[in-house]
């Protein structure tokens, strides 16, 4: 049962789920400060397995979401065809009908964000569910802050492709995604595509440690940790162009953040 913290997250309640024991644990630790934001969201939770259910039920409710939660897959198409849902979480094993014939389903009528929860974790398994149209996996067992985060993540990207930042500015850090050009002052510096991607995904959010699990998932597209010497090498190369290794602070045991250097 591995969590790791996020500097933006505060105190809360956490839910563990133990695969062994088949026991839930509720214990204190982090809340994220955005829950504000959650105040309008309603998530679908597609689960039949009670004692997951109810804990998964009172922590997001704890963490500010409106839950509404169905044991069937014919349940969960029904519901979010009637519309109203910003999410969806969604178990593979269920009474009526596999997870991914679910997913495949929604897909045909709706771009809800849908994030898989599941104890099947072979690649092969995550690479059919985000063939079906899901937009993340997530392990059992796992946290409710895991959960969270990545609730924030998918509806971070979902709303992404409404409105695009195209004009980041961090102190002299000035990035435009649309030219895909970066300067500080009047230099202007030329980074490889990854290296662009990867500066342009911290500076969106200037002091945020982001964990290095969603910088590969999110810039790489990969959940494949082995991946993670790439990333150091591409943080030390962009360290470099930049003139000045203090821009990307990295945090030790969890990931990296961009700061403003003056
Ligand atoms: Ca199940």
């Amino acid at each position: 049962m591995f969590m790791s913290s996020v500097s933006r997250l505060g105190e809360g309640r956490t839910t563990y789920f133990s695969k062994e024991t088949s026991k839930v644990f509720v214990g204190y630790s982090h809340k994220c400060s955005e829950s504000w934001h959650s105040l309008s969201m309603t998530i679908l939770l597609v689960e039949d397995d009670r004692a997951i259910a109810d804990a998964l039920v009172d922590g997001l409710r704890d963490n500010g979401y409106k839950v509404t939660h169905v044991v069937l897959g014919s349940e969960a198409i029904e519901k979010v065809r009637g519309g109203g849902i910003t999410t969806v979480i969604l178990d593979l094993g269920l009474p009526d009908m596999d997870g991914t014939e679910v997913c495949r389903q929604i897909r045909t009528f709706s771009h809800v964000p849908i994030i898989v929860a599941s104890a099947r974790e072979t690649e092969m398994d995550r690479v059919t569910v985000l063939d079906m149209g899901a937009d993340d996996y997530v392990v059992k067992p796992f946290g409710i802050k895991e959960l969270v985060a990545r609730i924030h993540a998918v509806m971070r990207r979902a709303s992404g492709t409404v409105a695009p930042v195209t004009h980041i500015e961090v102190g002299a850090l000035v990035i435009d995604t649309k030219s895909r050009t970066v300067s500080v002052g009047e230099k202007s510096i030329a980074f490889t595509p990854k290296e662009f991607d990867l500066l342009a995904y911290l500076a969106r959010e200037p002091g945020t440690v982001f964990r290095r699990a969603d910088i590969l998932r999110d810039v790489w597209q990969t959940t494949w940790y082995g991946t993670t010497k790439t990333l150091d090498a591409h943080v030390a190369s962009i360290r470099k162009k930049l003139g000045n290794a203090e821009w990307v602070d990295s945090v030790r045991g969890v990931g990296f953040t961009l700061r403003v250097v003056s």
